[in-house]
């Protein structure tokens, strides 16, 4: 969590960093993960191809959080030729579904990487795991117990006094067989008694104080249906699913370190055949946003958005709606690089990274947000003139097609009756050339009844497609424009930060710091007509706007939807 108020990877020196790295792979210093592994390659720890995995619990969708630990999984293993096994960690059915293992395995493909063989289950492992229990059990080393929940937490001591023993811990080992299969069979009901292992009740850590192995639920799980009625703890689970699949480094976070010394325990005592080294690094956490599921969770159920992947959530799938790529999603993981120290990355980096691939990369088009009439009076009536642009000013791209007309569409910002020299747009008496067109002067305005301009008149110089006017009158600058009547009409959602405070852990209540002005709906908007051709997901610069995207899921040629992705310049920096 970002909650100490200090963002330590700031944009500005990290994004230099980042591009040090991304351009100049031959003088990248290694990060410590790549040293560890260099390391076990030189003195021959590891022997065989490295194989690593992403292991999820399927309880939620992935957001950015996610997409490092999977760069660096799949990463690494692609860098040394090794293999990433994609593993759903699924041993809590009750908060886990279908939909959530289909979401993560559309985001880690989408994000370009491939995992090794089938995707596995831990549940896969399910019988081997009772069976590894029941091992342990007959070597004296886990327990049946019978105490409450309450009872437990009570015995189980504080970060400064050690736990008691449970009276169940000296049961035999015959009678621990026998109850921890009773458990099996469903003789008993719900929280009647666990499967403890049996470790030291007094030990400082606390992960090593008799943790449970087994307990009963009675509920359906998707993928073992109702075979079993007592489920593994994801401790007991995690490290033996690792070494039954051969994993020789398990990348973690840093908060598995106080669970490694409990699942080398489980390893010294069980007959498996690889003992996976285990590395933790620091989990990515940046300003604006929060990255656990829990709490992303909480703004789904309480439709503060609309779903796990609304564009302003931090999910994988939100960001892909919001129109960022898989490779600006990579691109930020590798600039933030990785390391065992916590911190905050500013947000705008990964916003850096999207705007900076689709400077160079997205076709241009003109769209008009909030439109208001420009009638040319000197310019026929039928008449339909066909403007050709380029659709990227400097890559080679092709052309795009503008009908010009005489009634187009500009934007209400881009006019003013008055205004002084600094004011770079159109004004009464004034000059303003149209983009990729001709240069028009603004000769009167009509008006509403409430004072509101609703046409303004211009005349054009039809000696001024890519020339410059000639005589005295001024030209300010340029501006974006529609035909009004070739033009169309399409739904614009222009998408803000969702948290308007810096460190939205920090609020008493995380609602209280969501940016009430995260999403403008603009339903008028004029946009060029070759933009009716965009695919889903196809993004685009809007001239002087920003970044955009169809909508993966609303945009069609008959209802066009765009989202804004990302403003041309960074304007929370200025805030
Ligand atoms: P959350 O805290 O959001 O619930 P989690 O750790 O419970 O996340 P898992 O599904 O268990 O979610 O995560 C799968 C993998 O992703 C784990 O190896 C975990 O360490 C890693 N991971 C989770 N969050 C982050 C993060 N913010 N930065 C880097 N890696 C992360
Ligand atoms: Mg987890």
């Amino acid at each position: 969590m970002c909650t100490d108020g200090v963002v330590v990877s700031k944009q500005d020196d990290l994004v230099a960093q980042g591009q040090r790295n991304a351009d100049a792979d031959s003088v990248q210093v290694k990060h410590f993960l790549q040293q560890t592994i260099d390391k076990d390659i030189d003195e021959g720890r590891l022997t065989g191809p490295l194989v690593t995995r992403f292991p999820p619990e399927p309880n939620g969708y992935l957001h950015i959080g996610h997409a490092k630990s999977i760069c660096l999984n799949f990463g690494l293993a692609q860098e040394y030729g090794g293999v990433c096994h994609l593993r759903f960690d699924d041993t809590n059915p009750e908060k886990e579904s279908d939909e959530f293992i289909r979401s993560i395995k559309e985001d880690v493909e989408w994000l370009g990487f491939e995992w090794h063989g089938d995707i596995r289950f831990a549940s896969n492992y399910f019988d081997q795991l009772h069976e590894l229990a029941i091992q342990l059990v007959q070597k004296g080393h886990a327990y049946v117990c019978d105490l409450t929940a309450d009872q437990a937490r009570e015995h189980r001591g504080t970060l400064t006094q050690p736990g008691i023993n449970s009276p169940y811990r000296e049961r035999s080992v015959d009678e621990n067989l026998a109850l921890f299969e009773k458990m099996r069979q469903g003789d008993f009901e719900e929280g009647a008694c666990v499967l403890r292992a049996k470790i030291d009740m007094a030990s400082p850590n606390m992960n090593l104080r008799d943790p449970i192995m087994y307990r009963i639920r009675k509920i359906k799980h998707h993928q073992t249906g109702d075979q079993w009625c007592i489920y593994p703890t994801y401790d007991f689970t995690h490290g033996q699913s690792d070494a039954i699949e051969g994993i020789t480094h398990s990348i973690c976070t840093l908060e598995f370190e106080d669970h490694r010394p409990l699942y080398e325990w489980y390893l010294e005592r069980l007959d498996l055949l690889a003992t996976p080294r285990q590395i933790e690094f620091a989990r990515l956490n940046l300003n604006y946003t929060v990255t656990s599921k829990r709490k992303l969770k909480r703004l789904v159920d309480e439709n503060i958005v609309s779903g796990w992947d609304d564009p302003r959530m931090p999910t994988i799938s939100g960001l892909r709606r919001r129109g960022f790529t898989p490779h600006s999603l990579r691109q930020f993981c590798q600039m933030i690089g990785v390391s065992r120290n916590d911190s905050c990355v500013d947000v705008g980096m990964l916003e850096f990274a999207i705007r900076d691939e689709l400077d160079k990369q997205a076709t241009r088009a003109m769209c008009v947000m909030d439109p208001v009439k420009l009638v040319i009076t000197n310019y026929p009536e039928d008449k339909v003139e066909e403007l050709i642009a380029p659709a990227h000013p400097q890559q080679d791209m092709g052309e795009r097609v503008l009908p010009f007309t005489r009634e187009i569409m500009i934007d209400r910002a881009d006019f003013r009756e008055e205004a002084n020299k600094k004011y770079k747009r159109l004004v009464l008496n004034n000059g303003i050339r149209l983009r990729n067109g001709y240069v028009v002067y603004a000769e009167d305005v009509v008006k509403d009844a409430n004072g509101d301009i609703v046409e303004i008149y211009c005349t054009y110089d039809e000696n001024t497609l890519g020339k410059k006017p000639e005589g005295e009158r001024k030209v300010r600058g340029v501006i974006h424009w529609v035909s009004a009547t070739h033009g169309k009409r399409a739904r614009v959602n222009v998408y803000d930060r969702l948290f308007s405070v810096e460190f939205p852990d920090k609020e008493d209540d995380l609602l209280d710091g969501v940016n009430a002005e995260s999403l403008t709906l603009r339903d008028g908007c004029y946009i060029e007509p070759s933009l009716l051709d965009a695919a889903p997901e196809q993004r685009f610069q809007f001239e002087r706007e920003g970044y955009f995207v169809a909508d993966r899921y609303d945009h069609s040629h008959d209802s066009p939807v765009f989202n804004k992705i990302i403003g041309l310049r960074d304007t929370w920096a200025k805030k």
